[in-house]
């Protein structure tokens, strides 16, 4: 066994499961951890963690178009070639910039070039639940998926610095670029589902995501006697496909309100959906293995 701190990644097919919920009260529950904020395009963990920012550095994750003026004769080839107006042949607009290089190819006299572009920060901030890596894009900011590799690498990092046995992911929602780089490599996959048609439908969507990366997954159904019948449907999933469902949570309307609160639920004595969240988070610390190896497949 390597000594490399184990990767637990929470992840849901859409937006408001209730992921973020759950990785603050396992993140309160598996201490001593480091907290991932992979949801890069929309980070809310630090409601419920309330980070006071330690160390800041920039990310350069894209790259945009630089007009040498001494070279350019305004043949305009740039202009006529951009498919997002993003320059004419004495303006370029570094919002509208894909950074593809065509007009760099197309320029006849050499005078563009791609130049880095500052897209963001990333932070490793202090909470009362472990360092927290999070990160935080400019306005129209992209490559969000290298971003949270980023952010990955800090929380590790941190781990390693700190002798943290377990890094708590909480990755964004679907299965776009940020979720894959979210769950690369990740020790256990957790998908938050709710008792929905379309969280069922998101649901296969992930799980098949998951098993493409051969890795290991497990359920979790939030809110789950809004509906009996969705909830049945997620349960005949789970055990047709085999993946463990380790937990239901119930509706408890002290989640908003420790929401409100800026707290994880777990720390609210007599919750409900509380008490769920201490049964699954035994799961998945005997899953992830005392040595740490995780033994789902
Ligand atoms: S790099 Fe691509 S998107 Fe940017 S100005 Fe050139 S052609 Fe347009």
């Amino acid at each position: 066994m390597d000594d490399r701190a184990r990767q637990l990644a929470v992840v849901s097919g859409k937006g408001g499961t209730g992921k973020t919920s759950v990785v603050g009260s396992l993140a309160a529950l598996a201490q001593p951890c480091v907290l991932a904020d992979c949801d890069v395009d929309a980070p809310n963990l630090y409601l419920l963690t309330q980070p006071q920012v330690d160390r800041q550095q920039e990310f350069w994750g894209s790259k945009q178009v630089r007009r040498d003026t001494s070279r350019c004769r305004g043949a305009g080839e740039c202009e006529r070639r951009c498919r997002f107006g993003a320059i004419t042949r004495t303006t370029e607009n570094p919002r509208a910039c894909e950074g593809c290089g065509l007009c760099v190819l197309a320029c006849p006299n050499g005078a563009l070039e791609l130049v880095p572009a500052l897209t963001g920060h990333c932070y490793v901030s202090g909470t009362p639940y472990g360092p927290l890596a999070h990160a935080r894009l400019r306005p129209g900011g992209g490559n969000s998926g290298k971003l949270v590799t980023e952010v990955r690498a800090l929380a590790q990092e941190t781990a390693t610095e700190r002798a943290a046995p377990l890094v708590i992911i909480d990755g964004p929602p679907g299965i776009g670029c940020s979720a894959i780089a979210a769950i690369a490599d990740a020790d256990m996959v957790l998908i938050v589902a709710e008792p929905t048609a379309s969280s069922l439908h998101d649901l296969e969507r992930v799980v098949k995501l998951v098993r493409h990366f051969g890795l290991p997954a497990a359920v979790i159904l939030n809110k789950a006697d809004l509906s009996e019948p969705q909830a049945a449907a997620v349960r005949g999933f789970c055990s047709v496909q085999e993946v463990p469902l380790v937990g239901e949570i119930p509706f408890d309307e002290t989640v908003p309100k420790a929401v409100s609160q800026g707290v994880p639920v777990v720390t609210v004595p007599g919750s409900p959906a509380g008490d769920a969240l201490r049964e699954i988070w035994k799961w998945v610390a005997r899953a992830l293995g005392a040595d740490g190896s995780p033994s789902l497949s």
